[in-house]
This record gives C-alpha cells, structure tokens and sequence, in this order.
C-alpha cells in the first residue's frame, strides 16, 4: 500500500449503506495538507449528501466534514504549520484564495474554484483526509479532540451568526430546535453572556437545556406559548430545517432583531413585509464559517471549557452511528473514532 493510499468508508450509490473503500489519493499538491483522522463528527449535511438529497453529490461518497486529526504531510506551500501538529478540517477543504470574498477574509463565501470536504472530495470516513492549507485549523492545546470535531462544522454554524450580528452580554437569543448545533449554540451564548430561549418540541429537555445554560425553555409547538414571547429577541438562531409559522416567530422579535436562518428549509418562507418595516426586523442566513472565524470559535471554546456533547461510535460502526442519527436519539452529536 503507497503512503497515497487513503482507506475510508463509502457510499457507492444514493442511500446506500457504508462499504469499506480504498482509493489512491496521488501525489499532494503543493497548496495541499494531508492530516491522519483521529476522530470525524457525524453531521446531518453527511446523510443529506449520501442520499444526493441536494443532486450534488459524487459517488462514491465519502463523507465526514467535522474532522480532528495530526499532520502527517504538507505540500511545499503551506505555511504556518507542522507534521504532527493536531488541527481540525470542517465543511470546505479548498478555497480560490483570489476571489473578493477570499482576499477580504471571507474564504467560505468564495466564488472562484472552491471544494467542500464531502462534494467530489473525499471526506474524514476515513484514515487519512486532504484539504488546503488555510483550512487547516489548529487545535488549541486545552480543547478535547474527542468532542471537538462538532466545534469545526455544526459549531461554526452557529457561532458565525453570533459574530455577524455583533451579539453582546445584553442580547436575548433564542434558539429554535435542540439538537447537534442548536446545543452548542446554547453552550456558546452561555458563555458570551447572554439570555438564551431554547425553543424545543422535546420538552423533556427541559432540564437538560437548563443544565446547558438556557434560561428559558419554550414549546416550539405551542402557539400560545410563541405569542407570550412577542417583542423579546434580538436575534434567533432557526436550526430546524422545517417550515414553522414565521409570521408568528417574527413577532417575537425585538425591533431591529433577525431570524438567522441555518436550517435547509427547501419550502419558500412566507414573511410578511409589514412585519419586517414596522420593527425593522430582518431574515438573514449564512454558511459555516471562514478560517480566521473557525480559529476564533476553537480559542474561545478552549479558553471557555466548552465541548459538544457527545456519542462516541468505532468509525467501523458507522452505519450502526448513522441509523442512531436517523433515531434523533442521539444527545446531542455522534462522533466516530478511526480504528482502521
Ligand atoms: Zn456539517
Ligand atoms: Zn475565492
């Protein structure tokens, strides 16, 4: 077997189940970095690419897009790391490095040539995984790589929003679905200081959420408990990927507040105008994150102790990990150890 050759655990066609994989991954391109995976998160985008749910996806699929790992080679352009070093790899591997976007710091925005880890690139189901240089992530000393890899795709996630909308101590944020990123967002606006609203559909979380650092535990499903929540968010982070009464969640916001948007609705959003002008509200969304935030987001979470929780699986059990994701059992995120 030649040091290109990378093991990984693949789908060979739409919904198919994970097949052991073996590919040769050629000689690395001098922008390139090759990092041995150590442990991969298991994230929901994962599934919606195994099953071409977006008509995308490029089989075989080998998924796994929140990956910690140690550097085992660098291409002759990458700068500012080392063999050895322990770093992250979230949802894009390759950025143009030239476009507006790029040269202005907001890499995940690009619209030159740019590479997700899992879209025709092969991801972190695997024993070695490849990406350019800066989106490499170093991994601060003081962070868990059991649990960090979450902090690199569902993690940013959230976390992004938090810095676009310039959110403060002072702010009240609500978090609508509980699940893998909507409880780290909980985790991350605990420690930034915030009043938090989780809004969930399980209320036997409740005490969980609390534990978590929610103030607030609301019924996603209950209409009445929305309309007592009427003109008191300055931001709400929407997770879910479902259609949800947004008339009634917009007013719940305070005046100048957003509904981010982070959930794949496919169903357009029916919003009212007038609702928008007459508290100067707005509907925004974004990605995951660029590199300089994703560093950001790691340092904050060393220096704050804070870690996803997690279900740890054998990466050989990876099919057994995915039928858990699909139970929505799973509290809150899986993450694969590699035992190739
Ligand atoms: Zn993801
Ligand atoms: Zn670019």
């Amino acid at each position: 077997m030649s040091e290109n050759t990378i093991q990984a655990y693949a789908a060979l066609e739409a919904g198919a189940a994970l097949v052991p994989y073996q590919f040769d991954a050629g000689e690395l391109q001098a922008h390139q970095v090759e990092v041995k995976v150590e442990y991969c998160g298991l994230c929901h985008s994962d599934v919606s690419v195994i099953n071409n749910e977006w008509g995308n996806a490029v089989f075989p699929v080998v998924g796994g897009h929140e990956i910690i790992g140690t550097i085992t080679q660098l291409g002759s352009e990458a700068k500012g790391l080392k063999v050895g070093q322990r770093v992250g790899i979230g949802w894009t591997a390759e950025s143009c490095q030239y476009c507006d976007p790029c040269i202005s710091g907001q890499q995940v925005l690009c619209t030159g040539e740019k590479q997700a880890t899992i879209v025709g690139h092969a991801g972190g189901f695997a024993n070695k995984v490849r990406a350019g240089w800066q989106w490499i992530i170093p991994l601060p000393e003081d962070l868990d790589p059991e649990s960090a890899g979450p902090l690199l795709c569902g993690g940013i996630t959230v976390f992004d929003p938090i810095l676009k909308h310039q959110i403060q101590a002072v702010h009240h944020v609500g978090v609508i679905g509980i699940g893998g990123l909507g409880h780290m967002a909980i985790k991350l606006l605990k420690a930034w200081g915030c009043e938090i609203t989780a809004f969930t559909s399980s209320l036997d979380k409740t005490d969980e959420l609390k534990a978590m650092g929610a103030d607030h535990v609301v019924n996603s499903r209950d209409a009445n408990a929305l309309k007592a929540q009427r003109g008191k968010f300055d931001l709400l982070l929407c997770t879910v990927n479902v259609t949800l009464d947004w008339k009634l969640y917009l007013n719940t916001l305070a005046p100048n507040g957003s509904i981010h948007m982070l959930g794949m609705v496919v169903e357009p959003m029916a919003i009212p105008a007038g609702n928008l002008i007459s508290g100067a509200k707005s509907v925004t969304g974004s990605p995951t994150g660029s590199p300089f935030a994703l560093r950001q987001l790691l340092q904050f979470a060393a220096r704050k102790n804070i870690a996803p929780q997690i279900e740890l699986y054998p990466m050989s059990k990876i099919n057994d990990a995915l039928e858990r994701l699909h139970s929505g059992k799973a509290r809150y995120r899986i993450v694969l150890k590699a035992d190739f």
